[in-house]
């Protein structure tokens, strides 16, 4: 494995040798070269899991709770898949089973995970901000698995990774499309903070009911016109309507955020001939994705859908930052 001050491509400042956060709370204040250094790490897992015998048993004898507030497919079985693959012991804590159910606070919680001497706890929560109150709570390294509308780190690096994979590694130039709801959005949020430091252009759709009033605070460029959007769009990222997060009407119809805000076949030929298509899921088909993009093997001018590649980078990603994180407990060099 490369050491981080002998990158070749001088990626790395000189006498930095490891990613020096305790925690992964958000993707914002990130220096460029700590989020290429998690993708670079992540590569190694890339490879090990595509091999018959996916397994590398470095995190044994840590063990890591996943504690999950809110409801979650990709995120847990991916976090719960790394832990293991690295030969930790995962436990998961639903919180529709847990005592939150009878009324435990946060930080009561959270001071019982930690009485249990956790390694790592990677939490899901409703709210934003509770991840962190958590980190400060806690002895061991706290992974954000998605709070509330303000970030879903490891869903950012898993997406630059898949971009990586499919563009190469040159992310000043490129220009990425993220349409959706943005208003509510972890996703894009970690997005938006990932692809603005590693120099990519961004820009942001949505309907004005659905766009951030602060939106130009985050350095991209947003757009209500979604044709005007995807113009020379080398990626185009779909957003689900956060249903779950909305009090009161956001859009007219889902028939009527179609027309204006769907991904069709058409529309994608408004991006770039090659533009890669994502989506974090859970997708709702038909509303702001068709299946035949969603499922876009590539056509003749090479467009084509990486939502499969997105899972499969998920993993990798996770693995990396399980692995990172954990440094320091496991005698290596790690967080100060
Ligand atoms: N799975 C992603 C999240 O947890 C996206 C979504 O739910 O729409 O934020």
């Amino acid at each position: 494995m490369t050491s981080p001050n002998l990158d070749a491509a001088g990626r790395y400042p000189a006498g930095s040798a490891a990613f020096p956060h305790r925690s992964l709370t958000g993707l914002a204040g990130l220096a460029p070269w700590e989020i290429l250094f998690l993708l670079d790490e992540a590569e190694q897992w890339v490879e090990l899991n595509r091999q018959p015998h996916k397994r590398n048993d470095r995190l044994a004898g840590l063990t890591i709770i996943n504690a999950f507030f809110e409801n979650s497919t990709r995120t847990l079985l991916s976090f719960e898949i790394a832990g293991k693959r690295l030969g930790a012991d995962v436990v998961n804590m639903h919180a529709a089973q847990s005592s939150v159910k009878k009324g435990e606070t946060l930080i009561d919680t959270a001071m019982t995970l930690n009485a249990m001497h956790a390694d790592a706890i990677v939490i899901r929560h409703q709210s934003s901000g509770a991840v962190q109150l958590i980190a400060d709570k806690v002895d061991c390294p706290v992974l954000n698995a998605g709070d509330g509308q303000h970030e879903h780190p490891t869903q950012g690096l898993l997406d630059a990774l898949t971009i990586r994979h499919a563009k190469g590694a040159e992310f000043a130039g490129m220009r990425v499309t993220i349409c959706g709801d943005i208003l509510h959005s972890r996703v894009a949020r970690s997005n938006i903070h990932c692809l603005t430091t590693l120099g990519a252009e961004v820009r942001v759709c949505a309907p004005p009911a659905l766009m951030p009033a602060d939106i130009e605070a985050l350095k991209v460029h947003p757009f209500h016109d979604f044709d005007a959007a995807l113009v020379g769009s080398d990626v185009v990222m779909m957003l689900r309507l956060q249903q779950e997060r909305m009090s009161g009407q956001f859009i007219p119809s889902p028939r009527e955020y179609r027309h204006l805000y769907g991904l069709t076949l058409d529309r994608l030929a408004k991006a770039k001939g090659d533009a890669l298509v994502m989506h974090p899921g859970p997708m709702n088909r038909g509303v702001e994705i068709d299946s035949n993009v969603a499922d876009l093997a590539q056509n003749a001018s090479g467009a084509r859908s990486a939502i499969t590649t997105q899972v499969e980078m998920g993993v990798a990603i996770r693995m990396a930052c399980l692995d990172v994180l954990t440094r320091r407990t496991r005698g290596l060099e790690g967080w100060a």
